[in-house]
């Protein structure tokens, strides 16, 4: 791709009729903001570089690899910081835990995981309001009157809170009571779906697909970036394998590429990652030794009753003791920062 950062005074509707001008010329482009700067973003056509050389208001043309340019390293090659409401996420300061229910299911439920999850020390509570069920019959959430939950249980032990958003059409309303916006791996590839939270100016969840590439999982982070949202943090929940003794395959090494790829944050998803609750603790250790900046789990006050997910829950306490390791494990060194090897 070829990458044309402007001038500092070439605003974004400067841009824009630039990119107009160069698609009427057959040279698709594109304009984005990208932090402080605006960019005109070309596919190659076999076109070069100097055909551009003299346009006005370009300060350095760049020709970038990865068809994800905003989202790869190539151009910003420091690790991006998500903030999260009084969190930020930037795999430094010790791995971000993100807990709470699949799915929100009442007033005494949500405050009870809450109230838990906030002692054993997570940084995020997360619960589903509109949940993305295989079966038309299985329980669809609560919708508003979850999200309403969610945010007064997040409030009242003092946690940011993300949950899921299925359609374009909704992303107005989820961001009225979310922190974070979660897009689930069965809405991975619902564009619509990421320029509209690419618009919503609220940080983005971007679980990876079930069957979606790192590739494909990182040109969709780029839909969310290029519509002028940079707080964009991966989520690793599984691919789909042929072993059906765990849910999903946990592919911790498609994350760490991820991470080597582009300077976004990447957390692992370890309950829909194995589906097995014995496994969530290996794991969650194995993603943060491997470098990644935390994970998201489920945590339900009795799984055996929970309305969605409850085979791969765990128990306040189960996640207390995961809590205890991995807070031992990964400590932040005197410096501030984690204590991860910095292994390759
Ligand atoms: C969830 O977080 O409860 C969920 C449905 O996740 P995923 O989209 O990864 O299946
Ligand atoms: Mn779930």
């Amino acid at each position: 791709m070829i990458v044309m950062r402007m001038q500092r005074d070439v605003s974004l509707a400067q841009a824009q009729t630039l990119a107009r001008q160069l698609s009427r010329d057959r040279f698709p482009a594109e304009a984005v903001r990208a932090g402080e700067e605006t960019l005109l973003v070309l596919t190659e056509n076999g076109q070069g570089e100097e055909v551009f050389a003299n346009l006005k208001g370009v300060d350095e043309i760049v020709q970038v690899a990865a068809p994800y340019p905003l989202a790869s390293r190539e151009l910003h090659p420091e690790d991006s910081a998500v903030r999260v409401g009084n969190v930020v996420i930037d795999g430094g300061a010790g791995p971000i835990v993100i807990a709470g229910p699949c799915s929100v299911e009442s007033e005494v439920q949500i405050r009870s995981v809450a109230e838990s999850v906030k002692r054993a020390g997570a940084h995020i509570l997360r619960g589903g309001a509109f949940k993305p069920r295989t079966n038309p019959y299985s329980f669809q959430g609560l919708g508003e009157e979850g999200l309403r939950l969610l945010k007064e249980a997040g409030e009242s032990v003092g946690l940011p809170v993300v949950t899921e958003v299925m359609s374009p059409a909704a992303v107005e309303l989820v961001s009225e009571y979310a922190d974070m916006l979660q897009v689930g791996a069965r809405n991975m590839a619902n564009f619509d779906l990421l320029r509209a939270v690419g618009q919503s100016g609220r940080p983005v969840l971007l679980k990876r697909g079930m069957a979606s590439t790192v590739d494909e999982w990182l040109q969709a982070a780029e839909y969310i970036l290029s519509a002028g949202n940079p707080g964009v943090v991966l989520c690793e929940r599984g691919i789909r394998s042929f072993d059906s003794a765990t849910r999903n395959t946990l592919d911790l090494a498609g994350a760490v590429l991820a991470k080597q790829r582009s300077h976004l944050p990447v957390l692992a998803d370890p309950s829909h990652g194995t589906g097995v609750v014995s496994l969530i603790g290996p794991m969650s250790y194995a993603a943060i030794a491997a470098g990644l900046d935390g994970v998201c789990l489920e945590v339900h006050p009795n799984p055996t009753e929970a309305y969605s997910d409850g085979e791969q829950a765990l128990t306040p306490r189960a996640f207390e003791r995961i809590m205890k390791q991995i807070s031992q494990a990964f400590a932040p060194a005197g410096n501030g920062r984690r204590s991860t090897p910095n292994i390759g």
